[in-house]
């Protein structure tokens, strides 16, 4: 992609009303504009990398064997009242009418549509278990938004919806999404740091919050210092019950950890796990037949990933005084192209058709602007790798790789040498 056909706007200036580094990153990067209160569009650069992230996920759920559907931003008040939480949810429900002066409300959540999708289908045990999930909006009109897409009004979330015939099956459903999560989070290159929690409005009774540590983070965490040296999913799982709290749930009195052990740090809250048994099967009356004749409600859990959250929790998470360092995984370009030399487009046309024909995903800054401020707009969006094409070239024959992440310069004297390096290492 040549910058002079994208849709490309940076900006120096630091964006009033940005109080999180983050939501300034992405607002001077040209990420995301701001439609209205935590309502935002979300610019090229900015839903290429929230398209990135929402594959991952996807591609996980789909080798999990988790079958994705699509429900409605749309909701009936009719199924959030059969589940009685139409006058419970307060006032981050947004209600509304439509002409037929039917109430209807923007989902927050899907537990009653899920549900209501459930029972019109599923109808044995035999097709238990099931897990569906979706990657759709959501609106909460938060009483404070703030922090740009952290803690936005209208978000994208993955949600997940599982039903079991006992509440054993339910729990090792919910102990394999728990794997399934730490996976996701290290696949996107981030740390995550699970802690028990309350389950809040959804209720129930096991919970998990999973998240990434930050010092803006909303959340307070209380762990035993040993979580952090734990790399494998299976641990962590063994770690389910001990070494790590929110801070509704810290009690100093009774807290697991030892006084030693003990860190206290901020963490971005990036997704929530939940157990409730048979809290919804039994309200919106979804039941499935048992081998004997008998019918039971099945036990259900949810599963929710911030999906636009995340974008700003790993800028918060990876970042410097020059702008973002993305993941490799989840870069909106592979590779930036740097061409610092004048009347060499012919050069730059060759490295250019042989990056696509490897499909590397290459933006190209061919503006007619000076090598400062280019170096200066490719860190600031934080593309991972640079080839730079300037005076070393010229002068040499030498090619240069700048990478993002450790400033380290790498030289190749030839193409081949070159493109075999960033088809490796993309
Ligand atoms: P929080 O405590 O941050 O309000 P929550 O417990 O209300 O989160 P859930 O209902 O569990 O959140 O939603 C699942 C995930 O959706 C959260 O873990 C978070 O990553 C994301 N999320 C929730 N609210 C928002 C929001 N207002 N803006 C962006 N992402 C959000
Ligand atoms: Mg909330």
């Amino acid at each position: 992609m040549r910058i002079s056909n994208y849709f490309f706007y940076t900006t120096k200036e630091s964006p009033s009303g940005a109080e999180i580094v983050s939501h300034k990153l992405m607002l001077q990067s040209g990420m995301i504009s701001q439609t209205s209160a935590g309502i935002y569009t979300w610019l090229p650069l900015g839903f290429k990398v929230l398209t990135k992230i929402s594959n991952i996920i996807r591609d996980e759920h789909d080798k999990f064997g988790a079958i994705e559907i699509l429900m409605p931003t749309i909701q009936p008040a009719s199924l959030w009242h059969e589940s009685n939480r139409y006058d419970s949810y307060g006032a981050e429900l947004l209600r509304f009418k439509d002409r037929r002066d039917q109430e209807m409300l923007y989902g927050p959540t899907n537990e009653e549509t899920a549900t209501d999708v459930f029972r019109k289908y599923v109808k044995s045990y035999k097709d238990l278990p099931k897990l569906i999930y979706h990657i759709q909006w959501k609106f909460r009109d938060e009483i404070r938004p703030r922090f740009g897409v952290m803690r936005g009004r209208e978000f994208l979330m993955k949600d997940s919806y599982s039903f079991d015939i006992s509440r054993e099956a339910a729990e090792e459903t919910y102990n394999s999404v728990f794997k399934l999560y730490i996976k996701i989070i290290k696949r996107i290159g981030m740390a995550p740091l699970v802690v028990q929690a309350e389950s809040g409005a959804i209720g129930g009774n096991l919970s998990h919050e999973f998240h990434i540590l930050a010092e803006t983070g909303e959340s307070t965490l209380y762990y035993d210092k040993e979580v952090l040296n734990v790399k494998d999913e299976a641990d962590f799982l063994k770690l389910k019950n001990l070494f790590a709290v929110s801070d509704e749930k810290y009690d100093p009195e009774n807290c697991a950890i030892s006084k030693e052990n003990l860190c206290i740090s901020k963490g971005i809250e990036i997704g929530h796990i939940f157990y409730f048994g048979q809290k919804y099967s039994k309200t919106m009356n979804a039941k499935v037949q048992m081998p004997d004749g008998s019918s039971i409600y099945p036990y259900m859990g949810s599963y929710g990933i911030g999906v636009s959250r995340l974008v700003g929790a790993i800028i918060e998470a990876s970042h410097d005084e020059n702008g973002i360092i993305w993941p490799k995984s989840i870069a909106p370009f592979n590779v930036a192209l740097i061409n610092t030399l004048q009347n060499n487009e012919e050069l730059t046309k060759v490295a250019d058709s042989k990056l696509k024909q490897n499909n590397v995903d290459v933006i190209y800054d061919d503006r007619n602007i000076s090598a400062g401020k280019k170096f200066n707009d490719i860190d600031l969006i934080g593309i991972p790798m640079q080839i730079i094409i300037g005076n070393s070239y010229k002068n040499d024959h030498v090619f240069e790789v700048k990478l993002r992440k450790t400033s380290e310069i790498i030289k190749f004297n030839s193409e081949d040498a070159l493109m075999d390096y960033i088809i490796q290492n993309i």
